[in-house]
């Protein structure tokens, strides 16, 4: 048996192209729904994820106020750049790719964010409605992996959803969303601290990786079936490509042979993450015109 694939990309397109028109109607209002992108630093992994992300915003008509930063950028600048486009009426999302380099505290960077522009959904204030069930953005790529299990009718209701991995930014708010009643799955959430991960990842009816450790899932791992989502974007050194290196996720791909659903790295969870921060950018843009 081979998974039915879940293309994150043909669904990130579909909703890019409904962004497409929302932006072009509230053009018509006279508002350009506009994304400020930071990036500290010449991270090459960094730069490639915020140049994916311009040039979506660029494909759906919107706009993106390209800020790059020096390494030696210090945490006291950011914040005063951020300040400014917290005041600024025509920006109406704030993105500050991370990791920021070491000297500069993120929490603190997080939290300057206004909520109200916090597309990417890590203020505290954002988190914590998200957490209470409240109305307010939600993070991108747990959003992207519901849209992805929904679209393909994967059974979430009832079943057993095991979390490999507890970031701020994927592993922490998945777990929390899939306990929502809407979802009303039962959630396992692994971490480093986990005794027998493999245990726990057999007893799932959805396995979801996030972990940042290439091909860490295994056929033997995985239960018959089971609908596995790949977070997992790694870099593996390999001369035989022009480029140096491979891309995987966390999940071998022979899993793909033992389950009922698989999401392909690259074509999976990547494309709908950057489809759910246009989407926010637009409901973002869409508060403003309700003014
Ligand atoms: P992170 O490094 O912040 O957290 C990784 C988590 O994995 C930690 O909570 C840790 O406890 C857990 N972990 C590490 N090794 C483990 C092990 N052997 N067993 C069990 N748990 C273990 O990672 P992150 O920011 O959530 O990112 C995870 C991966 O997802 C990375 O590869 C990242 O590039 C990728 N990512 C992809 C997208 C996307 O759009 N597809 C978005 C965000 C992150």
């Amino acid at each position: 048996m081979s998974a039915v694939l879940l293309d994150g990309k043909a669904l990130g397109l579909k909703i890019r192209q409904s962004v497409k028109e929302r932006a072009a109607a509230l053009k018509q209002k006279g508002i350009t729904p506009c994304l400020a992108v930071v990036l500290v630093g010449d991270d090459p992994a960094s730069l490639s994820y915020v140049k994916s992300k311009e040039k979506a915003l660029a494909e759906a008509g919107m706009e993106s106020r390209d800020i790059r930063l020096p390494q030696s950028t210090s945490e006291q600048q950011l914040l005063s750049i951020i300040s400014e486009l917290n005041k600024d009426d025509k920006v109406h999302g704030i993105l500050v790719q991370s990791p920021v380099p070491k000297h500069i505290n993120e929490e603190k960077i997080n939290a300057a964010v206004a909520p109200q522009k916090d597309v990417d959904c890590f203020h505290p204030d954002s988190v914590g409605n998200m957490v209470l069930g409240r109305p307010g953005f939600l993070p991108c790529t747990p959003h992207g992996v519901l849209m992805l299990l929904r679209e393909y009718n994967v059974l979430v209701a009832g079943s057993h959803v095991v979390i490999v991995g507890r970031s701020n930014i994927v592993g922490k708010p998945l777990a929390n969303l899939l306990i929502r009643r809407e979802y009303n799955a039962t959630v396992t959430l692994c971490h480093t601290g986990t005794k027998d991960l493999k245990y726990h990842t057999l007893q799932a009816d959805i396995l979801i990786a996030a972990v940042g450790s290439a091909d860490l899932i295994k056929p033997d791992m995985v239960k018959e079936g089971a609908a596995v989502i790949d977070v997992g974007i790694n870099r593996v050194n390999d001369s035989s490509l022009p480029k140096g290196y491979r891309v995987c996720g966390d999940v071998d791909s022979a899993v793909i042979q033992k389950a009922g659903f698989f999401t392909p790295v690259p074509g999976g969870v990547g494309p709908m993450t950057i489809a759910m921060l246009l989407q926010n950018v637009i409901e973002a843009a869409l508060a403003t015109a309700g003014k």
